[in-house]
């Protein structure tokens, strides 16, 4: 099975998640979100094509890491090759993070007619969801780029049927009552 790539797997990485990481750029995304930082992996003729086996062994070989992030592009343009590479990783030891362009929401509505959203997912431990929206970028969310996407659990969404973000990642408006709970009482 092959795997179209925006790029080679980056090693290293401290700002796709947590902890060192490396990170499947994957090619391919229909989102087209205005102010995308990656335009050059929309084109699902661009980037180069892999066979899943021989990045089985670079993620084999990874010795700093602690996790796999995929990235692009989206990878659920990608589905049944990222949920392979996912598996593998979990063999190996490794968390897997996962963006996309898609809401949570829209994943489960896709499952509907689309057999393999869920076993991709299942093979995701935390996924950044939805689009880049311009309007709502900000500097103060960490590992995203806007403060309408969240980082999810997805165990626990999937186990309990809703959307479980993780709390110390959440985004509160700064006159949010809780907020400033937490404000005072630190
Ligand atoms: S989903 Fe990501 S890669 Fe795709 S257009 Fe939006 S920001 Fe760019």
């Amino acid at each position: 099975m092959e795997i179209r790539l925006a790029a080679p797997l980056q090693r290293d990485s401290i700002v796709d998640g947590e902890g060192i990481r490396a990170v499947v750029w994957t090619q391919g995304c229909t989102h087209n979100c205005f102010g995308c930082h990656n335009p050059e992996t929309h084109d699902f003729g661009g980037g180069f094509l892999v066979d899943i086996e021989e990045l089985k062994q670079d993620i084999k070989s990874l010795t700093e890491e602690t996790g796999v992030t995929f990235s692009g592009g989206d990878p659920f343009c990608q589905m049944v090759a990222c949920r392979e590479l996912a598996k593998f990783c979990h063999e190996c030891g490794l968390n897997v993070w996962c963006y996309t362009g898609y809401t949570y929401e829209k994943l489960m509505e896709m499952s509907k007619n689309n057999e393999n959203v869920i076993p991709f997912l299942e093979e995701i431990d935390v996924l950044i969801d939805g689009p880049f929206i311009m309007k709502q970028k900000s500097y103060d969310v960490k590992f995203r780029g806007s403060k309408n996407q969240r980082v999810i659990d997805v165990k626990k969404s999937l186990k309990t049927g809703e959307v479980v973000e993780i709390k110390k990642y959440q985004y509160k408006e700064k006159n949010d009552p809780e907020e400033k709970k937490e404000e005072i009482y630190i």
